[in-house]
């Protein structure tokens, strides 16, 4: 994969555009979330988020705006305190990666969603689409899900 790489930046913002940023490294995964957090912070069916390593990633504005909410379960969620947006999870702002939610990037990831996860958590009307993705209970089985395991592992 090639892109995003420095000479062709992905660039991301929130609704209101108090945040931007851009992202400089190719995604190192991406998925639905359909847990309840995500669904709750979303405010949809699932929750579309991708990982990039923290040194591909930059904040160019807005780093007053973020709000960080820390749920008693499960991973963080920050979001714009302007306009609500849903931005980052996963360990933000600490941690080796960056979880960004596709929906807030301005052009192509290149990265397509690999998987659904927490499927059984799914809200009763959503209708799971039949794209052919592995759709895993809980948490997905992977061999890099690294430290944050379980139900913590929610993007
Ligand atoms: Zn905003
Ligand atoms: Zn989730």
């Amino acid at each position: 994969m090639s892109v995003p790489s420095p000479e062709r930046l992905v660039r991301g913002s929130c609704l209101c555009g108090a945040v931007q940023f851009v992202v400089t490294a190719p995604f190192l995964r991406a998925n639905y979330c359909h847990c309840s957090r995500c669904r709750k912070h979303s405010g949809a069916g699932a929750l579309a988020q991708g990982r990039v390593p923290r040194e591909g990633f930059q904040l160019l504005s807005g780093a007053d705006a973020i709000e960080v909410y820390r749920p008693p379960t499960g991973m963080t969620k920050a979001f714009c305190r302007i306009c609500g947006s849903s931005l980052f999870g996963g360990t933000w702002p600490e941690g080796p990666e960056v979880s960004i939610r596709l929906g807030a990037l301005d052009d192509d990831p290149e990265i397509r969603p690999q998987f659904h996860s927490f499927v059984a958590s799914k809200a009763g009307w959503e209708v799971l689409p039949e794209d052919g993705l592995p759709r895993f209970e809980g948490a997905p089985q992977r061999h890099d899900a690294g430290t944050n395991s379980g139900a913590a592992r929610d993007g």
